[in-house]
Formats: structure tokens, C-alpha cells, sequence
């Protein structure tokens, strides 16, 4: 259409500009320079957050979705609820306080079903509902809004006072947003650019992202606005360049599951269509999040079925297990193994006679006998004249099992070979010259068994014939290091690969177990050694400490012995790193930037006001001279010397110490049958794993025991919920399933190097069945391709299989 001020500068720079991007396909693939409105300097932000090409670039979802088209009337909000609301700006007033100014705005909302444009003719003009909006320090938004704007506003919807109140006004306040998330939003007769994009905010499911960042090279944020239009502009350019093309999973198979295309997937996840379901929406449940989800979970199931069938190739020791193997079991036995026990032996047994490498998973509570277990494989390896590895995360966990291992194999005769069991312990903190012996002699075979921390594999430890490898509570190794372990006989020459042993206290899902150790067997020990008695737990407010006091008093008159579990080692704001902080202590930010397709459910905005937190240091002083004057105390945490905290342990251990004052470094595998009384101050901050493996540090002997919550002032509702699952359920696997759903896999399984593979949209706590499904499709397609499926096809997954295996799961191959 000419224009009748013909030709202007600025269009004819459009033409150029527009010319310049012609040039450039746009596939997948290409850098997110060469998209529209980005360019290098807005490219480099992004390549810091991960995002290189355009195909990054739209697995950037929406956080969150607005329902502008049909927006929820505020009737039926209720207070306490996250809401979405379109209005109207009607005035806006800073308000200057003492502490600090206050931005206040009224926002109009029209109530439901209401033609207003046509309603001021025939009836006077409807009454607005309004809402009020708060943000505190707001000096900064005087001067944006006008009156008549429309606005979009997002945040939790709290009562108001004078709305509620009995005989107010109709269109009074009901409501107040304090702090919302705002949109201007265009006006309907916007011009030039804005309007081309008007549509993209208003009348829709409009997408609200995760800021970026950075900044665009005219200096604004990279809002939810700018990555609406630029996304926008990226479907259009793919769709003109064809990329619809590029497809990953084989068209058999999606149309068997009736799954949408990956770039129709990626396209109804950024612009919604009209009368998509927001609840699908926002729990990642639409046809196109499944879809999404499904593909990651695939490939990784792919992968680890591969390698589970590469490994059943590969050639390991077949032990035997003749008469004098069970007599040696026989003979260590200090008591009746339990069923679960018996049967996990046999499963780990007969893998072991197997002649190919095992690699096996035992899962246990806390308590439940592992380590008994894992000490009678040993002995299958030792009678057959192999030596044995035993790895624990900590110095205090290797020491522990190495007394346990003399304990029961110290006065025994092998019946094989007539001599004794020969035991070393291996830690970080032997010095050289001990290193080196203790090295030399695994190295000559002149040991059997061999305990240790990651000394055994950090350090250059050679093994004369090395056929077992046991690793302890293997949450806390990263799969790197494992492998590192399980390959170490190559580097000495020895000829077959060692069999592979892994325990966890950390009850896991078995979908999740298979997905995180994918390439393990799993077994589980279910059942608890016989006599043990539920352990009483209980919460108490900090302020009634004295009855606790009291109450250890005489448990340790009775002969028993306590812990008293701080978070901290001393002072307040001491970071150590053995606490893993509940996560909404650590994150005292805006955690709404956690998005569902990332794995989080938005929190809301939560300030704890600084509390001060009691530390073991200071607590095991004043216990000392206040609440349990006369008890004998002890003091153990992670920054005393291996040597000092090995001997607090061994007093404690020998009863010489009747209270154990510590931080989290006992959280694992620490064994005092003794010990009746679990104290953990701070409750509220410890997560729940973490203090359910407190609390299985007693209960471990015949008498009963006590695990005593005790709470400071500020509690946090998931810190409630963590705090009531303590008291409601000792069983390791419930504790589990709450603990993934508050926590997300990323933080439940601990760090990434725990192993856990990144998913881009899946989330493993949210999407288990999928997460079948996919496992089941996997092995299908590994064993034998749908025959409808197309050869090219089938090969591009192989070949996408292999590109993606290293990059996006970090999988080591072994
Ligand atoms: P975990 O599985 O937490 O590592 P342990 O192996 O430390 O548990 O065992 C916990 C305690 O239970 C130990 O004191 C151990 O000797 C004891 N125990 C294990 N199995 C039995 C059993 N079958 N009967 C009696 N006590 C047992
Ligand atoms: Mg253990």
C-alpha cells in the first residue's frame, strides 16, 4: 500500500534490514543472532544462560500462563489465592511513610458478562469491582501508569479490610495484591510495531517467561513482552524456512501414542491455543508437554537400555559358592539374618556367579542391615581368592565399617585358604608413609578387604586382583566417581571387570532408581532387623528445652546415650557444608522464577527475618554448664580434624561419652546401638531426608528410643509439613515420595554431579508415568524397530542418540 508520504528512511531501512535476514534460513539450528531484535550483543546474555540457537532459544518455556481471554472473575477468587487479573488503571497515589514510600493503585475490574461498551447507552455504567495493588519502596513506578490503562496484574490475592467489611460499598476493595507482577498492557488502537504484537498480549493465553536477564542493545530487560515477540517472530520464520521438518521421534511411534510433532508441541506451549485448559497448562499436562517430556525421557531410556544390554556382554568373574563359602557365611553371622536379608543375598549372590560384571543397587532404610549384607559378598569374592573394595562417603562412615568388618571377621579362619581375613582401612588422613604401606600391601594381594574414602580412588591404589567393589551410601558419590572405581582394574591389568555393589539409604522410587542408576539392578531390603521398636518422635517448641533436657537426664541415668543435632558449627551465619539447608531457607528470593517445566512449583515471595540459629559450639558450652551439667559431653563436627572427630566417635561409641553435641557430619551410616536419643534442634530447617537419616541413628538397638523435634519460632508451611511427616510416618519411602515433591529431583538426589540427568521439561517427581511409558517404548524399539517404521528414521535416532547422550545426560560411558 503506498504510502501518501511516499518513500520514508525508515521503511526503506526496513527493507534492508529484512533483506539481511532473507539471507539467512532460519532452521533450528541457527545462532540467535541472526534473530530479529537480538543480535550479538543481546546473544551473548543469552549464551550465558545456555541459549545458542533459536533451537534453545524455544526450549525456553513459559513459566506460566495468563488466561486474558477469559479471565477469572474476581467472585471466585478467594483470598490466599494466586491470581491473574485484566482491569482497568483508576488511580494511582504514592503514599510516603516512615519506613518507606508506598506505590498504591486501584485497578478497575469489570465484572463478568458485561457488554460496558454498549451498557452506558441503555443503563448507567456498571459498577467496578476494584482491587488494590501495594509495592512498598514503589517511588520508582509514580509515574508510569495513567488512568484508563489497561493493566494485567499477577500475585496473591489477600483481604481487604474496608472491602470485607460489613456495609461496604458496592465496588468497594475486597481485594489487595501486594508486590504483583505488572503488564502495561497496548493500548487497542496502538500503532506501528506494537500493534502487529498487540495481539500477542491481550484476548489470549498470553506466556509469561523467565526473565532473561540481559539486555536488549536499546537498553530494556529482556521481559516476558520481548521474548513473546521474539518468539513469535521465530515460529513465523521457521515456518516460512520449512524447519517443521525436523523432527525427533520416528512418525510411527507418534502416531501410535498419538503425540503432536515436536515444533507443533513447541508452538502450543509458547502461544496456546484459545481453550487450551489452564489447569493442563500450568501442571504441564497439555497433549504438547507430554509430548515434549516423553522425547526426553526416551532418548534417556534408550541410552540406558543399550548400556544395560552392552554390560550383559561384557565378560566379568563367575564366583563360585561351594561348601566352604557357606560355612564362611556361616560362620560370620552375629545373628539370624532377617528375610529381606536372606532373599537381597541370594539376588546379589547369584549375580555374582554370573560371568558377567554385576552391578547392583541395594536399597535399604536406614537400619534395615546393609551392611551385613554387603560384608557377605565380600566373603563369596575372598573365598574365591579375590579381593574386595569397600568405599564410604566419609572418614567416620570407612572407620566405622572397618571395626565392624574386624569385629566380625577378626577371629576368623577363612576355610579355604586356613588363614585369617586380612582387613585395611584407607582414609585421606593416614599420612604418606602409612599411604604407602597400606598401599603397598593391597597392591601385593596381602590384603582381602580393603575400606576406605575416596582415598581408595583419588589416590593411586593398585589392587593385585581386585573382584568386588562395594560403595556405601552412594547419594553422596557422584556416578563419576564410581566409575572411576569400576574401571580401575583395566589400569592394573586385571583381566575381567570387578562386580559392582552400591548401597543407598536414600529411599528412591524404583521409576526414579532406574532413571538415575538406569544401569543398575535393584534391591531392595524391606524389612527391619527383628526387635526394633517404632522410635517415638515429637515436636516441641524451642521454649520448652528444658523438659528435653530433662529428659535426656534420665534416659542417660538409664544407662542410654543422646544426640543433640545442630544445623550450624558455630555462630550464625556459618555455611558448612555437610548442612543441606531446607529450601526455603536457602532461597530467600523471589523463587517464582522456578518454573513448573523446570521441575518447581512457584513459591511465593517469603522473607525470613534473619533468626538467630544456636550452633553446636556454642550449645555444647552452655549445655555443659547449664542443662546437662554433670553428663558427660562430646562435640563433633565437620571442621575438627579427622583424628579428633575419629576419637570423639570412638568414646562415644565405648560409652565414655553420654551426649554426642554435633552437627550433620553423624547423618549417615553412624552405628551406637546404645544411643536412645535423637535431639535435632532447628527442626524446621533441616530437610526431610536428612532428618529422617538423623533420627535412624538410634533405634538401632533393643531399647526403645525418641527423636525430639525441636522448633524454633519461625516455621514455614513446608517446614510444617516436613515437621508432621516425622512425626506421622518412620518408613523411608513415604518420607521419600513427600520429600521429591517438595524438594524436585534436582535437590533430592543432591547435587548434579549425584548423576541425575537434566531434562530440559521433564521432571522426574511430576512425571513418572510418562516416564514408564517411555521405558517401555525404549526397550520395545531396542529389541525390534515397528517394522512400519522408515529406516532413515530409525537411523536418525540412533545418530540423535549418540549426539545427545554425553551433552544432555552427562552419562560417562563405562
Ligand atoms: P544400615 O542399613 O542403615 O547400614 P546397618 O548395616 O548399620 O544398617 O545395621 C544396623 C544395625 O542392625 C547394626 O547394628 C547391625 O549389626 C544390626 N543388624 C543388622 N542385621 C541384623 C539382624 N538380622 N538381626 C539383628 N541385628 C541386625
Ligand atoms: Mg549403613
Amino acid at each position: 500500500m503506498p504510502s501518501s508520504k511516499g518513500w520514508s528512511p525508515r521503511r526503506g531501512y526496513a527493507l534492508v534490514f529484512a533483506g539481511i535476514l532473507k539471507a539467512v534460513q532460519m532452521e533450528l539450528s541457527t545462532p540467535v543472532k541472526y534473530i530479529k531484535r537480538v543480535g550479538e550483543r543481546v546473544a551473548a546474555g543469552l549464551a550465558e544462560r545456555g541459549i545458542e540457537t533459536v533451537e534453545d532459544l524455544l526450549y525456553h518455556l513459559p513459566f506460566r500462563y495468563e488466561d486474558r481471554l477469559h479471565p477469572k472473575p474476581l467472585s471466585e477468587y478467594r483470598a490466599g489465592e494466586m491470581a491473574s487479573i485484566v482491569g482497568e488503571v483508576r488511580g494511582t497515589v504514592l503514599l510516603r511513610t516512615k519506613k518507606s514510600p508506598i506505590f498504591e493503585m486501584t485497578v478497575g475490574v469489570k465484572p463478568p458478562g458485561d457488554a460496558t461498551e454498549m451498557a452506558g447507552l441503555l443503563r448507567p455504567p456498571p459498577v467496578l469491582e476494584t482491587v488494590k495493588c501495594l509495592w512498598f519502596h514503589g517511588t520508582y513506578l509514580k509515574d508510569r501508569f495513567k488512568p484508563g490503562q489497561t493493566i494485567a496484574v499477577y500475585g496473591k490475592l489477600e483481604g481487604s479490610r474496608s472491602g470485607n467489611a460489613l456495609g461496604a460499598v458496592p465496588g468497594a476493595t475486597k481485594f489487595k495484591l501486594v508486590q504483583p507482577a505488572f503488564e502495561i498492557l497496548p493500548d487497542a488502537v496502538a500503532t506501528g510495531e506494537d500493534a502487529e504484537f498487540t495481539m500477542l498480549e491481550m484476548g489470549r493465553i498470553v506466556p509469561v517467561y523467565e526473565s532473561l536477564g540481559g539486555k536488549t542493545p536499546w537498553g530494556a530487560k529482556l521481559t516476558s513482552r520481548w521474548l513473546r515477540r521474539v518468539m513469535w517472530t521465530v515460529f513465523r520464520e521457521l515456518a516460512e524456512s520449512g524447519a517443521t521438518a525436523e523432527e525427533t521421534l520416528p512418525q510411527a511411534l507418534r502416531e501410535r501414542l498419538g503425540l503432536p510433532t515436536r515444533m507443533a508441541a513447541l508452538e502450543a506451549l509458547h502461544f496456546p491455543a484459545a481453550g487450551t485448559s489452564m489447569t493442563e497448562l500450568m501442571s504441564a499436562h497439555t497433549p504438547a508437554h507430554q509430548r515434549l517430556i516423553f522425547e526426553e525421557f526416551w532418548y534417556l531410556e534408550l541410552g540406558l537400555e543399550l548400556k544395560r544390554r552392552r554390560l550383559r556382554e561384557r565378560e566379568g568373574t563367575a564366583f563360585a559358592t561351594g561348601e566352604k563359602v557357606r560355612e564362611a557365611l556361616k560362620q560370620m553371622l552375629p545373628f539370624k539374618p532377617t528375610a529381606a536379608q536372606k532373599r537381597v543375598l541370594g539376588e546379589i549372590v547369584d549375580d555374582m556367579r554370573a560371568a558377567r560384571p554385576m552391578r547392583r543397587l541395594l536399597q535399604g532404610d536406614v537400619g534395615s542391615g546393609k551392611t551385613i549384607v554387603a560384608l557377605q559378598a565380600a566373603l563369596v569374592a575372598i573365598e574365591n581368592g579375590y579381593q574386595v573394595a569397600m568405599m564410604a562417603p566419609t572418614e567416620i562412615l570407612a572407620t566405622q565399617h572397618y571395626f565392624y568388618a574386624r569385629r566380625l571377621l577378626g577371629d576368623q579362619i577363612s576355610p579355604t585358604t586356613g588363614t585369617p581375613y586380612r582387613v585395611a582401612l584407607l582414609t585421606g588422613s593416614l599420612n604418606d608413609r602409612s599411604k604407602r604401606e597400606v598401599r603397598g600391601i593391597i597392591f601385593r594381594g596381602e590384603i582381602d578387604l580393603a575400606i576406605g574414602t575416596q582415598a581408595l580412588v583419588e589416590e593411586k591404589v593398585d589392587f593385585e586382583n581386585l573382584g568386588l567393589v562395594i560403595v556405601d551410601e552412594q547419594h553422596r558419590f557422584g556416578v563419576q566417581q564410581r566409575f572411576k572405581l569400576m574401571r580401575k582394574p583395566a589400569a592394573c591389568g586385571v583381566a575381567t571387570e570387578p562386580d559392582v555393589l552400591v548401597m543407598t539409604a536414600t529411599p528412591i522410587p524404583r521409576t526414579l532408581a532406574l532413571t538415575v542408576y538406569g544401569d543398575l539392578e535393584v534391591s531392595v531390603l524391606d524389612e527391619l532387623p527383628p526387635g526394633r521398636m517404632p522410635i517415638v518422635t515429637r515436636r516441641m517448641p524451642e521454649d520448652r528445652a528444658a523438659e528435653v533436657w530433662n529428659f535426656v537426664r534420665k534416659q542417660v541415668a538409664a544407662g542410654r546415650q543422646a544426640y543433640i543435632v545442630y544445623p550450624v558449627i558455630e555462630g550464625e551465619n556459618d555455611d558448612q557444608p555437610e548442612f543441606d539447608f531446607a529450601h526455603e531457607s536457602k532461597a530467600e528470593i523471589d523463587q517464582e522464577s522456578k518454573t513448573p517445566g523446570r521441575g518447581k512449583k512457584p513459591v511465593q515471595v517469603k522473607m525470613f527475618e534473619k533468626q538467630k540459629l544456636r550452633s553446636a559450639v556454642e550449645m555444647f558450652e552452655q549445655l555443659r554448664a547449664g542443662g546437662l551439667k554433670g553428663l558427660r559431653l562430646g562435640l563433633l563436627h565437620g571442621r575438627m580434624s579427622a583424628d579428633e572427630k575419629e576419637i570423639a566417635m570412638a568414646r562415644f561409641k565405648r560409652g565414655e561419652i553420654d551426649v554426642l553435641v554435633a552437627t550433620t557430619v553423624i547423618e549417615v551410616g553412624v552405628d551406637v546401638p546404645n544411643a536412645t536419643v535423637m535431639v535435632i534442634e532447628h527442626a524446621e530447617r533441616f530437610g526431610l531426608a536428612q532428618m529422617h537419616q538423623l533420627r535412624g541413628r538410634v533405634g538401632r538397638g533393643p531399647a526403645k528410643s525418641y527423636c525430639v523435634l525441636l522448633t524454633g519460632s519461625k516455621i514455614s508451611p513446608e517446614a510444617e509439613l516436613r515437621l508432621d511427616a516425622m512425626v506421622q510416618t518412620q518408613n523411608g519411602f513415604e518420607l521419600a515420595e513427600i520429600d521429591l515433591e517438595q524438594r524436585g529431583p534436582g535437590e533430592f538426589f543432591g547435587t548434579r554431579q549425584a548423576g541425575l540427568p537434566e531434562f530440559r521439561i521433564a521432571n522426574l517427581a511430576r512425571d513418572r508415568e510418562v516416564l514408564e511409558l517411555a521405558k517401555k517404548e525404549a526397550a520395545k524399539f531396542v529389541e525390534a524397530p515397528d517394522p512400519n517404521m522408515d529406516r532413515a528414521q530409525i537411523d536418525a535416532v540412533w545418530a540423535r542418540l549418540k549426539q545427545q547422550w554425553q551433552r544432555r545426560y552427562g552419562l560417562v560411558e563405562a
